[in-house]
């Protein structure tokens, strides 16, 4: 006799709802819907779609799905899809669930709002507001917390909190593709400095290579806009845009404020240092008026890849510091290669760069043209902050477009 096993490739894939009207008791279908992404994830499969719907998700104390040392893991999310079979966490077709978490405040606990430890996920159209920080020395809280490999973080807005946009330690091959961080900043901690307080950080260990962000905003994020020291790995930037960082909206003066650090390992001993160093890729990204530097090497042991990048108003639109092999000495910046950036607007537009230890062509800072403001299609800085397209995408702008006079060849736009 033969006996036919259903294998789990043709299993059909699962849909559940969730709704601010719905149950956990309920089945979790459209017309009974549960009330928490948490209770989604007990019944999820690899290939299935948890649709969120549209509405304000209060959260509270007692929906922390785990405490957890000195972490209060509120959405936990730890079971994994696979390969050709990710678990999604999507908005339902053009609704908009948020996600608000003032009201969550675990004294001495670190809030991870989506703590993400699975893998091959996909999260898309969801919004995070209201972060607390409760410790008042060195701490940090974070909107999405990525310790996975293969997942996907699309269209998603971490904005009006205390915590870090999107942080990622651990896994590799993560994609954080049209998200938007904005106006975070820790008032609690270390004595409101909002020192911690980056848009998006990412941080991979060994093994963690292959993570990418683009297409992805941060401004009037207290401390950088993307920052990635201590990165084991390489870690890309394309298409991403940091502006305003490192003030208030009001324009005051808060933490480090650069655009994009790309690079460093602060006080690391030499034996903890991955080796080899990686280089980064930042290319195609726009930073304007970030308080301190727009694309900065940050003490990097060695170079990383600046291609096609604008910059205007940063203190310093592209600083390219270095440090030797012992993480101690400073030096001017060697090993980059920096190729069709436009750099204007600053009293600095490029600072530490040994230009004879690193490859510089097609360069507005290297090139002979001088621009002006009668170079450019538009100055206007607001133009960053247009709604997105309805795909994701960022916003069509001129902002730091060469008008077509001037001289294209000499250094190409951002897309
Ligand atoms: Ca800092
Ligand atoms: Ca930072």
């Amino acid at each position: 006799m033969m006996v036919f096993v259903l294998s789990p490739a043709f299993a059909s894939a699962m849909e559940y709802y969730v709704a601010t009207s719905g149950s956990d008791a309920n089945a979790g279908t459209i017309e009974q819907p549960f009330a928490s992404v948490q209770r989604a994830q007990d019944s999820v499969e690899p290939g299935d779609t948890v649709f969120i719907r549209g509405g304000t998700y209060r959260m509270q104390e007692s929906d922390i799905a785990r405490r957890e040392r000195i972490w209060a893991h509120a959405i936990r999310l730890n079971r994994s899809g696979r390969n050709g079979e990710r678990i999604n966490y999507w908005a339902y077709e053009n609704e908009q669930p948020v996600f608000d978490f003032s009201a969550v405040k675990p004294p001495h606990l670190r809030v991870h709002a989506f703590s993400v430890s699975g893998s091959w996920l996909h999260f898309r159209g969801i919004e995070v507001v209201g972060v607390q920080v409760t410790i008042s020395g060195h701490t940090q809280s974070i909107c999405f917390a990525n310790d996975g490999s293969h997942n996907i973080y699309e269209q998603l807005s971490m904005h009006d909190g205390m915590a870090i946009g999107i942080y990622s330690v651990k896994g590799a091959d993560n994609l954080f593709l049209n998200c938007d961080a904005f106006n975070n900043y820790d008032s609690v901690s270390e004595n409101g400095r909002g020192g911690n307080v980056d848009g998006f950080g990412c941080h991979p260990p060994r093994d963690g290579s292959g993570n990418i962000f683009r297409g992805c905003r941060a401004w009037f994020n207290s401390d950088d806009g993307f920052d990635c020291i201590n990165a084991h790995e390489s870690v890309t930037f394309e298409n991403c845009w940091a502006f305003w960082n490192g003030y208030s909206p009001d324009f005051k003066r808060r933490a480090d404020g650069n655009g994009f650090k790309a690079g460093g390992y602060g006080s690391t001993s030499v034996r903890r240092l991955p080796n080899p160093i990686p280089r980064h890729v930042v290319q195609y990204c726009v930073a304007a008026r970030n308080k301190n530097s727009g694309f900065y090497a940050n003490h990097h042991i060695g170079g990383c890849d600046w291609f096609y990048n604008s910059a205007s108003r940063n203190g310093t639109n592209f600083n390219m510091l270095c440090r030797l092999a012992d993480n101690v000495t400073d030096v001017p910046g060697y090993g980059h290669v920096l190729r069709n950036n436009l750099s204007f607007g600053s009293r600095r537009l490029v600072n530490n760069l040994a230009v004879a230890e690193n490859v510089t062509t097609n360069n507005s800072f290297d090139s002979d043209v001088q621009l002006s403001e009668s170079d450019f299609q538009s100055l206007g800085e607001n133009q960053l902050l247009r709604p997105r397209q309805p795909n994701g995408d960022l916003p069509a702008i001129t902002f730091l477009h060469l008008v077509q006079s001037t001289d294209q060849g000499a250094f190409a736009q951002y897309k």
